[in-house]
């Protein structure tokens, strides 16, 4: 479908994410900024919205390590002995996003600092069940500014 405008649902964020792309909507008339894809602005319920690509960027909110993983995540390894860490990722441009956190000792969760610096990582995503992946960005070692 090139150059064909994509529909705001779940299989559009889905695709964008297989491309490399972390994808919301905004707003034309208000400016809300999305992380969810959806034709309707929960703001001023006007219509006139686009898809908007996120830099990646973000810092991380919370977070849980889990240990009783779902199927899929069983059969990469994760579970009892192995628990995986998931988070909520404030993007630098504001929206929230709930996403898998890579690179974290999830077995030793007092080592996982909450407004950490984070960046978009889709190298591992499974590609039949895409979601959003983020690493720790180590580039800078600089602390969160007070914000
Ligand atoms: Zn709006």
């Amino acid at each position: 479908m090139p150059d064909q405008p994509r529909s705001f649902t779940a299989a559009s964020f889905n695709a964008y994410l297989k491309e490399g792309k972390l994808m919301g909507v905004r707003c034309r008339a208000c400016g809300h900024l999305s992380a969810q894809p959806r034709p309707l602005c929960p703001t001023c319920h006007g219509d006139e919205v686009e898809w908007h690509q996120f830099s990646g960027r973000g810092r991380l909110s919370t977070f849980t390590c889990i240990s009783v993983a779902p199927a899929a995540l069983g059969k990469q390894g994760f579970g009892r002995n192995n628990p995986y860490c998931t988070g909520i990722v404030t993007l630098e441009e504001g929206p929230r996003v709930s996403a898998r956190i890579l690179g974290v000792d999830a077995r030793n969760p007092q080592s996982i600092e909450t407004g950490m610096a984070l960046v978009l990582d889709l190298a591992e995503m499974d590609a039949e069940r895409p979601a959003p992946a983020f690493r720790r960005r180590c580039s800078m070692r600089s602390r969160p500014s007070a914000a």
